[in-house]
């Protein structure tokens, strides 16, 4: 029990050590980010693009410490009563101009009362918007998304279908800093998985390569 213990401790500083470097990265960048912004109105046009350049490069390491900052979290965050329907619901909101953007039809569907889950809120609306924004980004034309919440007596599932281009390589899927994107950080499945399994739940993905792709989220009840 010593040895776990310390295991533990020694886990749970690493990760808020992390958490901190992440957060105090992030501070210095956004200013920079800002006087560039400015300093591109201002420069000669043949400089722009470099300007553009940059600004995009410091957008990059901004994602990657958010994805990171998700991952370094310390686990102990306190857990609460949450209704998941007003959580999904509010993940569908925030991702609605996003999907509109990539022309793609989001669809919703959810029970008529609510579904009440002890859980840490913020970390599992994290792993819905990760795994929302990747179904979008999955998607061409005539791109459809389906949200759904089910309840069952001792575990709820939120699933996340698309019609998308499908995962070519599963076993890519999980690992940190897999991306096929030019802009993504491969952190979105890896926390995800994470942090689904810290509240003792799990994700089950079926995917088939030019057809889509189905995500489910499975978390139990108390
Ligand atoms: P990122 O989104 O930053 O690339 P993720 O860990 O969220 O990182 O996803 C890793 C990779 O898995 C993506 O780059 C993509 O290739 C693939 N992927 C994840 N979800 C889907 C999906 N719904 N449809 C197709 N591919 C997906
Ligand atoms: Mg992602």
């Amino acid at each position: 029990i010593d040895t776990k213990l310390t295991e533990f401790e020694k886990n749970r500083s690493l990760a808020s050590l992390s958490a901190g470097i992440a957060h105090e990265i992030r501070n210095p960048l956004t200013t920079a980010r800002g006087f560039l912004q400015l300093f591109e109105q201002r420069c000669e046009p043949a400089d722009k693009k470099f300007v553009e350049l940059t600004i995009r490069e410091l957008d990059r390491i901004h994602a990657l410490l958010q994805d990171f900052m998700g991952m370094a979290r310390p686990d102990d965050e306190s857990t609460q009563l949450v209704d998941i329907r007003e959580l999904t619901h509010s993940v569908y909101q925030f991702l609605r101009p996003e999907a509109t953007l990539c022309g793609v039809l989001l669809n919703y569907d959810v029970p008529s009362s609510c579904v009440l889950l002890s859980v840490q809120a913020d970390r599992i609306k994290q792993v819905l918007i990760n795994l929302l924004q990747n179904a979008v980004h999955a998607c061409d034309k005539d791109g459809e998304v389906h949200v759904s919440l089910r309840d069952f007596s001792d575990h709820a599932t939120i699933t996340i279908r698309d019609n998308g281009c499908g995962i070519s390589d599963m076993h890519q899927l999980f690992r940190p800093f897999q991306t096929t994107k030019s802009n993504g950080t491969g952190l979105g499945m890896f926390v995800s998985k994470h942090i689904i399994e810290a509240h003792r739940g799990h994700l089950q993905v079926d995917s088939t390569v030019g057809e889509g792709t189905t995500v489910t989220v499975y978390l139990p009840r108390g």
